[in-house]
């Protein structure tokens, strides 16, 4: 079976035929391409059909997906048209390329789907490419995805912040996290007001561009169609959310909340283990970090062994402890209202605990009481590890695009995982 049998079978290009393939003395295949008999080519201007002007007498080279580990080139002499609707000569648009790229459309998918499974460097190698294309080819994928989304259907917001690098480094994170879709749909530099705010403008515009598009006649607002929005306690957002989305529920998360938890557990320990060690005690707490980090179920033998011992002393580290595994029984309520009693009895308690970081946490709750208790009154539907779930997927793509960590290639790789 002949190469150009495969190629027809694959991707057949209307008015154009394949030629021969060859190997050229790089060792890499070659397919000519030419112009079905007769044919006319079209206007890279405006896509009409035109009398050719005249041909290259180069050949372009178009990479193609690469076969068995040879590089596969397409050749084609291009035409340039007479086109009169543009009024001037262009030169032809052909159908396996956008634009001026020497990659074909059909590679650059192929290369970013793969760059969805490995790091880009590692796609790079394995197809003998360069860093750079591969990049090219996730923005051209990304592009194409932006550009044709629709976003009259989102109802359920959820905002995150992630640091990306050591340092100040943050971005803005806004997904649609209705049940029957979750996408990332907006990403933005640093978590100030002035990003999430931006966010919000810029989806608000694109729906309008959509809407107008579609011809529709009374077009709405984007923000008025959003039900519920999920955030962590960071106030710049909870400000902007509070101005623009005065109708959604808002939802604190509870996968954010218990991070503080575990914030606060690290800062107890630690003041502990320095007391210890400058009253020349026993450090019976170094190491011990990870059995008050996870949770019971979750430890090892020794985990579970070391931590019985620790439970017979008298510590602040297992009074916080214990004030955490407590907490956890909050998220079992079914109604907002026993919750809210829980969530009192335990701020109560956990007040007079002397203990100041668990004491911030528990000003904070009653700080926020409401947005939280609306957790429950959302009826876990737009809550149920949706957001712990995209977090880790992020970190997931973090790595896969290291190795170049400007923003516009964070900005690129993240939706290039969905
Ligand atoms: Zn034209």
């Amino acid at each position: 079976m002949r190469l150009i049998t495969v190629l027809n079978r694959c991707t057949k290009f209307k008015r154009f035929v394949f030629e021969e393939s060859r190997f050229d003395e790089h060792g890499r295949i070659m397919v000519s391409l030419r112009p079905r008999k007769n044919s006319r080519a079209a206007c890279s201007g405006c896509g009409q059909l035109s009398p050719t002007y005249d041909t290259a007498t180069e050949a372009r080279l178009f990479e193609f997906v690469p076969l068995w580990g040879f590089p596969v080139f397409l050749l084609y002499r291009m035409r340039r048209v007479a086109c009169k609707s543009c009024s001037r000569v262009v030169v032809e648009k052909v159908p396996w390329s956008t634009g001026k790229h020497h990659l074909t459309d059909i590679y650059r998918c192929f290369l970013a789907q793969w760059a969805k499974k490995l790091s880009w460097a590692e796609v790079a190698r394995s197809f003998r490419t360069s860093w750079d294309k591969v990049y090219h080819s996730v923005q051209y994928v990304v592009e194409y995805g932006i550009a044709h989304r629709r976003l009259d259907q989102v109802t359920a917001l959820g905002v995150d912040e992630i640091q990306y690098r050591k340092g100040h480094h943050f971005l803005t994170l806004v997904y649609q996290i209705d049940t029957h879709r979750r996408r990332l749909l907006w990403l933005g530099e640093k978590r100030t007001k002035k990003t999430l705010d931006g966010g919000f403008t810029e989806l608000e515009q694109e729906h309008q561009r959509q809407q107008e598009a579609a011809g529709v006649e009374e077009p709405a607002s984007f923000l008025d169609q959003i039900a519920f929005i999920c955030t962590d306690i960071w106030k710049a957002y909870l400000n902007v959310i509070g101005q623009r989305l005065p109708a959604a529920v808002h939802i604190l998360d509870r996968f954010h909340i218990m991070q503080h938890f575990s914030k606060a557990l690290d800062k107890v320990r630690a003041e502990e283990v320095r007391r210890l060690k400058a009253e020349g005690k026993d450090p019976v707490l170094s190491k011990s970090r990870w059995c008050f980090l996870k949770r019971k179920e979750n430890h090892t033998d020794t985990q579970a062994l070391k931590l019985s011992e620790l439970l017979t002393m008298n510590l602040r580290t297992v009074k916080a402890y214990l004030l955490t595994e407590d907490f956890q029984r909050f998220w079992n309520y079914t109604h907002a209202a026993w919750a809210e009693k829980f969530l009192k009895r335990w701020c109560f308690r956990t007040m007079r605990s002397k203990i100041e970081p668990m004491k911030d946490i528990a000003k904070m709750l009653r700080r926020h009481q409401e947005l939280i208790l609306n957790w429950f009154r959302a009826q876990k539907q737009f809550n149920n590890g949706i957001v712990e779930g995209l977090n880790l997927k992020w970190n997931l793509t973090v790595r896969k695009a290291f190795g170049f960590r400007t923003f516009n290639a964070l900005q690129m790789a993240f939706p290039s995982a969905w």
